[in-house]
């Protein structure tokens, strides 16, 4: 019988990819890892939506969205081992940069100037809303693990990912670093 396989999922919130990409830089240590893996959800596959019985998921990006908000409670509710990636999801980081700006609105404005008035909320539930504040992961769901860095080192996400497929809590004292 072929071995069970850990359900991973990834999710891209409010980041700029670069920890995905991070992920991907493990390069041939992927494969190893695609035979003790099932990956159900990520930017990377085309999965819509994030599924049930999830055992880990690694979270990019902060939240700046009402949808970012929404699903963060989904992953929350379905996952077993959350971990923030990198220093957006666990600081807010680059992503929080515009709450200097003071809410949604003056951002809108800064950004699109006049034509601000036609990037307004618009039709509930057809486009995301930018929320007043970005934050961190943990400021809206509990974390289970954070994993800072912009981006975590590549070496740092596979040490965690084989602690957890073989069943260690990761230890991460002395190796951690923000930027
Ligand atoms: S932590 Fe850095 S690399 Fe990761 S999403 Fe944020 S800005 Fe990008």
């Amino acid at each position: 019988m072929a071995p069970v396989k850990t359900r991973l999922a990834t999710v891209w919130l409010g980041g700029c990819s670069g920890c995905h990409m991070s992920l991907l830089d493990l390069d041939e240590r992927l494969l190893d890892l695609a035979g003790r893996i099932e990956l159900v959800y990520s930017p990377l596959t085309d999965v819509k939506l994030f599924p049930e019985d999830v055992a880990v998921t690694l979270v990019e990006g902060a939240v700046c969205t009402d949808e970012h908000l929404e699903l963060a409670g989904l992953i929350r509710r379905r996952t077993g081992l959350l971990v923030a990636l990198g220093d957006c999801a666990v600081s807010g980081n680059v992503s929080a940069m515009r709450n200097g700006l003071g809410g949604a609105w003056p951002v809108l404005q800064r950004v699109y100037g006049e034509a601000a008035a036609g990037a307004g909320p618009g039709e509930p539930g057809l486009l995301p809303r930018l929320l007043d504040e970005v934050l961190p992961l943990h400021q809206v769901v509990p974390v289970d693990l954070f994993l800072p860095g912009c981006p975590p080192p590549a070496d740092l996400i596979h040490a965690v990912l084989l602690d957890v497929l073989e069943g260690r809590r990761p230890d991460l004292t002395g190796k951690l670093r923000y930027g």
